[in-house]
């Protein structure tokens, strides 16, 4: 199912980058564009045609194929350049015949041409007036096709390079997937020889380069300025990865450039070089365009290929859309300066060229999407952020689309409406495939909503994976909203969400009219997604949880149970109340040899008043009847006592847990090879990973660390 899925994306990739027409320059389209071109600087044997300028029709086959006094004079220049031989001869066959030249073109026509021609040849006065209608052939100036030959050479070849270098841009970064996939890969496939690579210099790489955050300990925690969030900051190696992206492009852009004096296209070097530097910066924009919307996407291929988180993908979304942004800025920078480069009138009528409009319109609806996707407004608002992109992002593939048409580059977009349209389709299949099941939503305890849905699907539920929930109400089916599955047994999910300010806010307050605050309400799941953390294969775990980071650990921690595994559970929550709402999973782990840790960070709150009253929410038991009974699990979790009772086999500690001495001392004390999985609060997340990278040399095993935290908003 995944290679088909993933085989499917590719094919529609590939098949729409292979339908856009672009053109690679050859040798002999030079020569003859530079000997055409002389031509026609120095007589006239073609006149303009409507569209196309005098000089851009001399260079068509619609002019020297079709007049034989220019095919002459062609042929008579390309022999004595030293550019006529068998591949010239093929090439003017291509182009000349049948279209212009309806009988069959071969050697012998074109000696023949060229020996008819050398009988009537002149040497045109240096006075020669070039728009006078010529009818002999004619010799041109060696020296002024060289020119000519460099001019278009330059223009053209740019392209080429410009596409090789894009092209060397996706080699790259694929040569960095690959490897990475194969990294990730091994420790599924290869545990034991993993575990064997433990040597001083994987420590080092691990410790140095592939595992800390960029800077001292944030990752998931975002940068502030003055309070205020401004982005997330990547792992150390996401951050060189992309300081090389920068670095290629950059280098990829700077270099290559010379301006050729006698130019047929342009006078001025200023606007000459700006075009090409231009040219460059498009071409390759447009590498980064498919990349960006697939990165952005669920259902991306590369997810598998690499093991990748898809809160990593999102990373480098950011990141290489702000490359897109820039070079298509510096893109238009460098097309207004060539245009100035041209008369006044030229460039008004210019700029009113819907070509250009559109290219215009997609770049500002390019930095408006950079803009309204700044952490602070995503966070505010999610799914205002979400509609505001997808429609910006229409602008800017309409307006790409347009705007490189004329170029034949139209394979970039179809590459991206497919990639798009693939994800989408995927979606409505996953979706349907879970039949739209009514879930029982219950509200339990404080903060928190217990999600319980039936699973109609084969899919065998992994630890750690999340499915996307789109509840069927009319104020929220349109929106889909991501939560760890807890697997609860082969035909049933369950999820544990926190209520927050939106949408489970907005269930919050349907539940809490109802009796015993429990409602049947249709969902529609669009999932699974994620891969499980490979704890299963290491001798032992640690998994660290806090606050409604627990599901998927603990389904972890009961997968790993009934194995030689030695399994650590470490869940951290605020006050005793929030256990009710994982009692029963709690309860199980009792039959298991999994040591469960609880750390109770404000222990009294609960002790202090009855459950409920420490935050407006948790009132609910007093605004309504159905609220009055509470249930026999709050009842339970009011007194502490009785919750050691019920969690026998649960160590509790009051106050907050020092997270470094804990994974310092799991690793010290390690007797195999260790995975250490966190999944919680972004700070506590972040700790873990800390401890992680400080302490990996103090064990003689192999230690891992996985985060099973996605930040993307
Ligand atoms: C992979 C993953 C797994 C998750 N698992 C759980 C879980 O098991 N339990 C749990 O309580 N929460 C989980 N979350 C967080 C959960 O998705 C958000 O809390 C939820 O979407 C908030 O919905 P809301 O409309 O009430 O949020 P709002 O009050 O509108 O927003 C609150 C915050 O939630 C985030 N958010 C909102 N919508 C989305 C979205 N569609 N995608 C990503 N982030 C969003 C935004 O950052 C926002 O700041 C998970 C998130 C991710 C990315």
């Amino acid at each position: 199912m995944v290679k088909l899925r993933s085989l499917l994306t590719l094919a529609v990739a590939s098949l729409a980058v292979v339908e856009g027409n672009y053109h690679i320059y050859t040798h002999q389209e030079y020569a003859v564009m530079a000997c055409s071109g002389v031509i026609e600087k120095t007589t006239t044997f073609c006149p303009a045609v409507a569209g196309m300028g005098h000089h851009m029709h001399s260079l068509m086959p619609s002019c020297y194929c079709t007049n034989v006094v220019e095919m002459g004079s062609l042929l008579i220049c390309l022999h004595q350049m030293g550019y006529y031989n068998l591949a010239m001869v093929k090439y003017l066959t291509k182009k000349c015949y049948p279209n212009h030249i309806p009988a069959a073109t071969d050697a012998l026509f074109f000696d023949g041409v060229y020996q008819n021609a050398t009988q009537y040849v002149i040497t045109p006065e240096e006075t020669l007036n070039a728009s006078l209608v010529t009818y002999s052939p004619i010799y041109v100036r060696a020296t002024n096709v060289t020119t000519y030959y460099e001019a278009y050479y330059n223009r053209w070849s740019n392209f080429t390079l410009s596409l090789n270098l894009g092209a060397g841009f996706f080699a790259l970064f694929a040569a960095y997937m690959i490897i990475s996939g194969i990294g990730n890969w091994s420790l599924i496939l290869f545990p034991g020889l993993v575990s064997k690579m433990n040597g001083p210099v994987s420590k080092r790489f691990r410790a140095l380069v592939s595992l800390p955050a960029t800077f001292r300990k944030d990752k998931n925690v975002p940068l502030k300025f003055w309070g205020v969030p401004v982005g997330y900051i990547p792992t150390r190696l996401e951050s060189i990865v992309i300081a090389l992206l920068w670095v290629y492009l950059i280098l990829a852009c700077a270099f290559g450039y010379h301006s050729v004096s006698g130019n047929p296209y342009w006078s001025r070097p200023m606007g000459e070089i700006s075009r090409y530097i231009s040219d460059r910066s498009g071409i390759l924009a447009l590498f980064m365009y498919p990349l960006v919307v697939l990165f952005a996407g669920r259902n991306n291929f590369l997810i598998y290929l690499t093991r990748w988180s898809f809160a990593r993908f999102n990373t480098y979304h950011r990141h290489i859309s702000r490359i897109f942004f820039a070079f298509s800025l510096v893109h238009s920078i460098g097309m207004t300066i060539y245009a100035f480069s041209y008369p006044t009138a030229r460039y008004a009528s210019w700029m009113r060229d819907p070509f250009i409009t559109w290219g215009a319109v997609a770049t500002v609806a390019m930095g408006v999407m950079l803009a309204q996707g700044v952490i602070l407004l995503r966070r505010k608002s999610y799914e205002s952020f979400l509609i505001i992109h997808i429609v910006l992002a229409v602008f800017v593939l309409i307006g790409c689309h347009y705007h490189i048409a004329l170029y034949g580059y139209q394979g970039f977009t179809w590459s991206v409406v497919g990639i798009w349209a693939f994800d989408r389709v995927v979606r409505w299949i996953r979706m349907a495939g879970f039949e739209f099941q009514e879930a029982t939503v219950t509200l339990k305890a404080a903060d928190t909503l217990k999600v319980t849905v039936p699973n109609p699907t084969t899919w065998k539920c992994q630890p750690g994976q999340y499915a996307f929930i789109s509840f069927m109400k009319p104020s929220s089916f349109w929106q889909s909203h991501p939560f760890t599955v807890i697997c609860e047994s082969e035909s049933e999910l369950s999820f544990a969400i926190k209520i927050k300010g939106g949408v489970t806010n907005g269930l919050y307050k349907h539940l809490i009219t109802m009796p015993a605050h429990t409602a049947k309400i249709k969902v529609a799941i669009d999932g699974p997604y994620g891969f499980s953390s490979p704890a299963h294969k290491y001798n032992q775990s640690l998994l660290m949880a806090s606050g409604h980071g627990i599901p998927g650990l603990y389904d972890h921690a009961m997968r790993l149970a009934n194995t030689k595994h030695s399994v650590k559970l470490i869940w951290i929550i605020r006050d005793y109340k929030s256990i009710s709402w994982m009692l029963e999973e709690m309860q199980k782990l009792r039959e298991t040899k999994v040591e469960t840790v609880i750390y109770v960070t404000r222990p009294n709150e609960v002790l202090d008043s009855p459950l409920g009253s420490s935050d407006s929410r948790v009132s609910f038991s007093d605004k309504d009847e159905g609220g009055k009974a509470e249930t026999s699990n709050q009842l339970r979790v009011n007194s502490v006592d009785q919750i050691q009772k019920d969690l026998p086999h649960v160590s509790f500690r009051e106050g907050r847990p020092d997270i470094d001495c804990i994974v310092k001392e799991e690793i010290t004390l390690a007797h195999g090879t260790l995975a250490v999985v966190a999944c919680g609060h972004d700070s506590m997340v972040d700790s873990v990973r800390c401890g992680v990278v400080a302490n990996l040399t103090k064990s003689k095993h192999r230690v891992d660390y996985f985060e099973e935290l996605q930040a993307w908003a």
